[in-house]
């Protein structure tokens, strides 16, 4: 490759998970500290990383032609981007990408990201990098500090999978599990916090898998984290995803119960309803052990909001068993959910089972249960109307002195009056839609 002038702005694209949100937030940082400013809306940026998702079919395809589509508005704009390529897809298909695509300069793994000023140095010189190596923890120890937050973060306390689920990639993308430790997570929570963060959501793809010494050197799980986190001042929320039912905890269920900041709201995905589906799927609970799990939430905190995830289709399913998770969630009643078509992933046990689903089964499944989410998702907005509660501003709204922000069960308020990004009003909801509450500012609380 030629050599080319140093990158003076960037652009990440992140895909996919929270996780990915968070990892495109400390490339950005890596950046910065380089110098490289944020592109101006509109503009081509001079380096464009693609942080991308593996998890469901034509995450590979969307990635060669987001590039292609980079290389012309490039040309367009006579300038061709670096172009980095980060992610769970680069960790998957590396080599292939470098192959396949001559516009790509750099190939960066979820773990591998912290090297990325020092592959963008190599890729200037005209070379070309890949690293997809594992080294866990090095990366976090890597990063510069925060320096500056959006008022709800997110902090990665756990990272990969020991699950192994049939139908899930992430085992083999994101490593085994590994949880960051305790003291540098406190840190990193308090810089947070310095840097305008008033909400932190702990990041894992099993959160409730993190373990850790805590300061004194005891043994600690993720209640105990969440406990010490809650003693940041100027912190008001505490939110945690994504859990798994096996790793749920005691401690975690009574800390709904005790820690007035961690926010009544559990996403806890079941996947399916029928327990041969579960089995075949290798979750470790089954449709009823995960009812009882939600009693225990619902006992701990009784206006806990719930969420899951759901996948429709995995091969083999019978409409009998279709049929058994729509029963699951009239049984749950979920305050909002995430469904998906199954889509075969390479190198799983899944993609090669007996009875693949035909596409358009998969489909009138989707759209069933899509329905039955949406009319519980509107039925618990509903239910909130005439509550008063705390909404954290997030953001200005699409007309003139309207705000936008949250209320501790996770739902999007828009309300008009006094506000600014970062403060923690009072509101009374007043309105509910499928996807929003309206509200009535009543007062802005004192940070
Ligand atoms: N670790 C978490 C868990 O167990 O729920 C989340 C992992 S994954 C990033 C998020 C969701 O993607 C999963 O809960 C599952 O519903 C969905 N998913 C994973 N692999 C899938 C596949 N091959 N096809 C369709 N959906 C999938
Ligand atoms: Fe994937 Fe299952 Fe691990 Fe979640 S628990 S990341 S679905 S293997």
């Amino acid at each position: 490759m030629p050599t080319t002038a140093h990158p003076k702005t960037y652009r990440v694209k992140s895909f996919g998970c929270q996780m990915n949100v968070y990892d495109g937030e400390r490339m950005a940082e890596l950046l910065a500290e380089k110098g490289i400013v944020p592109a101006p809306e509109g503009e081509e940026a001079d380096l464009v990383v693609l942080n991308t998702c593996h998890i469901r079919e034509k995450a590979a395809e969307k990635v060669y032609s987001d590039i292609g589509r980079l290389v012309k508005a490039g040309r367009l704009a006579g300038k061709e981007p670096l172009i980095a390529v980060a992610g769970c897809v680069a960790q998957a298909e590396g080599e292939e990408i470098m192959a396949r695509a001559p516009a790509v300069s750099m190939v960066v793994g979820p773990q591998a990201y912290h090297r990325l000023p020092e592959m963008l140095d190599r890729a200037v010189a005209g070379e070309r990098a890949t690293d997809t190596d594992m080294p866990p923890i090095a990366k976090f120890d890597a990063l510069p500090p925060r320096r500056k937050s959006p008022p709800a973060a997110f902090l990665t306390v756990q990272e990969g999978c020991d699950k192994f689920c049939t139908y899930c990639v992430v085992p083999y993308t994101r490593g085994a599990e590994i949880s960051r430790p305790y003291k540098d997570l406190v840190a990193e929570a308090q810089r947070l916090v310095e840097a305008g963060a008033r909400e932190i959501t702990l990041l894992g793809q099993n959160v409730s898998a993190w373990s850790g010494e805590d300061a004194k050197g005891r043994a600690v799980g993720l209640a105990g984290l969440i406990r010490d986190l809650a003693e940041i001042d100027g912190l008001a929320r505490i939110r945690y995803t994504t859990s798994h039912p096996a790793d749920m905890d005691d401690a975690l269920i009574a800390a709904h119960g005790e820690i007035a900041k961690l926010m009544p709201f559990l996403h806890l995905p079941v996947q399916a309803g029928s327990d041969r589906v579960l089995k075949a799927m290798n979750r470790s609970h089954t449709a009823e052990s995960y009812l009882r799990l939600l009693e225990r939430f619902r006992a701990a905190r009784p206006d806990i909001a719930l969420s899951g995830d759901f996948i429709v289709g995995f091969p083999a399913e019978t409409e009998a068993e279709f049929a058994e998770t729509l029963a699951l969630v009239d049984a749950v009643g979920y305050a909002q959910a995430f469904s998906f078509k199954y889509s075969p992933r390479p190198g799983t046990p899944a993609a090669t089972m007996e009875g693949q689903i035909a596409p358009e089964v998969m489909d009138d499944r989707l759209q069933r249960l899509q329905a039955a989410l949406n009319r519980d998702q509107h039925a618990f907005n509903r239910a909130s109307v005439g509550r008063t509660c705390e909404v954290l501003v997030e953001r200005t709204g699409k007309r003139a002195g309207q705000w936008l922000g949250k209320s501790p069960w996770l739902q999007s308020v828009w309300f008009e009056g006094e506000a600014a990004i970062g403060d923690l009003v009072t509101a009374e909801l007043v309105g509910a839609g499928p996807n929003s509450l309206a509200g009535k500012l009543r007062e802005t609380v004192a940070a």
